[in-house]
């Protein structure tokens, strides 16, 4: 998957796009990710790439041209046959990002992720994006952390990119559950245990553990997930026991107390 990255921040970037597995990923030929500087497409004497808003107010716009420069420049820097790119704006305004969504990117080609600063986007530039992202009802001060956020979760549904994919398939959310509790060594911290079970050896009654444990988490926290998740019968019978040994809530209240 080709990525381009159009920022006039290109520093905020690089230290996540060189690290660990996004690094490996780039150096294993999976992920080709560039960062755009979209000064380089600003013209102007300054190499402005903001300007003030038509009819007043506070704050700077961002010009049309260098998004749309960088933009047709990233278009003519990939191998003939890739498919056309889906141009995101990174957006406060944007559609929520979700699982769902960072699926259905992670079968495409080319991405160009654009991070806006200042107070926004010219609405012309809309008009050059199949997309407008959200990652949450906050504002921030640019798109650059957005923008990163859409690649790690993107990336990491590549088939090679996370080492063992089964951990992207039994991850939260993908199943449209929470994953449960995990533990690793030791065995016994302060005085709080592993569950016996997962010591156990015995795969089929661990993976029902997990199971029942993903429904509980999900129930205690994220009811609303439920709602849509794929359950089947056994599911239903263990969230409606669930259901009716714990209050929802009851799990923080304990930890709360100690
Ligand atoms: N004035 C705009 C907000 C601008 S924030 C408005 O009221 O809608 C500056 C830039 O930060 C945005 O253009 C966008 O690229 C980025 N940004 C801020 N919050 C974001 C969010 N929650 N999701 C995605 N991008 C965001």
């Amino acid at each position: 998957m080709f990525i381009h990255l159009l920022t006039i921040h290109p520093p905020i970037v690089y230290g996540a796009l060189q690290e660990s597995i996004l690094k490996r990923a780039q150096e294993e030929g999976l992920l080709d990710i560039r960062v755009v500087n979209m000064r380089d497409f600003a013209f102007s004497k300054h190499q402005q790439t903001d300007d003030y808003p038509y009819g007043g107010g506070v704050g700077l716009v961002m010009k049309p041209e260098p998004v749309y420069g960088a933009i047709r420049w990233c278009k003519e820097r990939v191998p003939p046959g890739t498919c056309p790119p889906r141009v995101i704006l990174m957006d406060p305004q944007g559609e929520r990002f979700t699982q769902k969504k960072a699926e259905e990117l992670s079968h495409e080609d080319h991405l160009i992720l654009v991070c806006g600063r200042y107070e926004g986007f010219d609405e012309r530039i809309r008009a050059a994006a199949t997309d407008e992202i959200s990652i949450g009802d906050y504002v921030l001060m640019g798109g650059e952390l957005p923008a990163l956020v859409i690649v790690e979760a993107v990336s990491r549904l590549i088939p090679g990119v996370l080492g063992d994919l089964q951990s992207a398939v039994t991850e939260s959310h993908s199943s449209g559950l929470l994953e449960g509790p995990q533990y690793t060594r030791p065995i016994d911290f302060e005085g709080m245990r592993v569950p016996e079970i997962l010591v156990s050896g015995n795969h089929g009654a661990v993976d029902q553990w997990r199971r029942r444990e993903a429904l509980k988490r999900t129930l205690e926290r994220r009811p609303d997930l439920l709602e849509t998740a794929p359950l089947t019968d056994e599911d239903r019978r263990v969230l409606a026991e669930l259901a009716g040994t714990e209050e929802p809530g009851a799990r923080k209240e304990r930890r709360r107390n100690r």
